[in-house]
């Protein structure tokens, strides 16, 4: 392994131009308490924040369509039905809207570009992690895939094995869609299964196409799923998968909308779940890709108690500043919540005090969660030559 060469953190202020406007659940106020939250706790102390540029139109295209890229420039001038998905109640049309998509984007291919080029093992956009966005059209809040555009410059910039994981809660279709066929990318999704969640895609039986089978992985979770069974499907699923893909990058996409709070799903993971699945993601990038971790955010919407902390907590593991969770929240910056929403009771502390400890995976059914475990490894792991019925595989 080598040594460390410490991570890169992107950040612009201009990254909250990224704004669906009214009372849509994507605000960026999410982004903007986190970073005062980490600042707050010294987490961000010493670190030089990379400024992404935008995105070029060269860049945007190697995954999406120009005539997409185009109708995204001229909504907002348009007095007509673009398409594309565009101008619905989830993917409003808003102002400056290529611009901000696109450094959003420019904000992944930073980070992708600080590992490439050796200047940090760990990089991370929080801004990041659209990961529903299609070739040609919006979905999900996504404009552009900036989580694919990144894989995709990796792809043609050293690296030909590539792992994604995304543990937002809802599939990453987009991700998924634009490398099915491609089998130097492993696509794994965790979510809340797809007959309880939209988009509604991510069952076991999608599993790549004809050249890349066993190269998108996906493990649909019960709703209600807590932590210590979310963590026991990621262990005996993942793990072994990472062994056998042999990565050299492991890009995450790390949405936190599986909390239980969460007003657009219903699984029921904590903050401190949360950060014990950031720990397992560093952990994982140094057993098998030598650290390098590309980490993008991604969806959740509970703006003022959840997604502040658990990102913070995220940021923490990235630059190895980890935060007890039974730290207090401080105070400063609780008065700076309230000052927005003056009813919101928040946290004291850094944790919602659940004990994340699980126990493993052991060959057999005797948890509910261990349905999914089976279906997932009889049905990849032969693929990738692992026993889908032995627990050390
Ligand atoms: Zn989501």
């Amino acid at each position: 392994m080598g040594d460390r060469v410490g991570a890169a953190v992107v950040w612009d202020p201009a990254l909250l131009g990224y704004d669906l406007g009214g009372d849509h659940p994507f605000n960026p106020v999410r982004l903007e308490l986190t970073m005062r939250l980490s600042r707050a706790l010294g987490v961000l102390d010493g670190v030089e924040p990379v400024a992404p540029e935008p995105a070029g139109d060269v860049e945007i295209g190697r995954v999406h369509r120009p005539d997409y890229v185009a109708a995204v420039r001229e909504a907002p001038m348009a007095s007509w039905d673009v398409g594309h998905g565009l101008g619905t109640s989830d993917n409003p049309v808003f102002d400056q809207m290529h611009a901000a998509s696109a450094l959003v984007v420019g904000g992944s291919l930073a980070a992708a570009r600080c590992i490439a080029e050796g200047r940090a093992d760990r990089a991370v956009n929080l801004a990041g992690g659209l990961h529903h966005a299609m070739p040609d059209r919006a979905a999900g809040f996504c404009v552009y895939n900036d989580c694919a555009v990144a894989i995709s410059w990796l792809l043609d910039n050293g690296f030909d094995r590539i792992a994604y994981l995304d543990v937002d809660v809802h599939h990453g279709d987009g991700v998924q869609t634009v490398f099915y066929d491609d089998p130097r990318v492993l696509t794994v999704s965790l979510h809340q299964h797809p007959a309880t969640l939209w988009p509604g895609t991510g069952s076991v039986t999608e599993l790549g196409g004809p050249g890349a089978q066993g190269t998108s992985v996906n493990v649909p979770l019960s709703p209600g799923t807590k932590d210590a069974e979310w963590l026991r499907a990621f262990h005996a699923t993942v793990p072994s998968l990472l062994g056998a893909f042999r990565p050299q990058v492991l890009v995450t996409q790390c949405g936190v909308d599986t909390h239980v709070e969460d007003p657009l799903a219903d699984l029921a993971l904590t903050v401190d779940g949360h950060r014990e699945i950031y720990r397992t993601l560093r952990d994982l990038a140094a057993r098998y890709t030598d650290g390098k971790w590309l980490v993008m955010g991604g969806g959740g919407y509970e703006l003022l108690r959840v997604v502040p902390r658990s990102w913070t907590h995220l940021l923490a593991t990235v630059l190895d500043t980890d935060i007890p969770v039974e730290t207090s929240v401080p105070v400063d910056w609780a008065t700076t919540v309230r000052k927005l929403s003056p009813d919101v009771v928040l946290p004291s502390v850094m944790g919602d005090g659940v004990d994340v400890a699980f126990q493993r995976w052991g060959g057999g059914r005797e948890q509910p969660v261990d349905t999914v475990i089976r279906d997932v490894r009889r049905a990849v792991f032969p693929l990738h030559g692992l026993d889908p019925d032995d627990p050390r595989d």
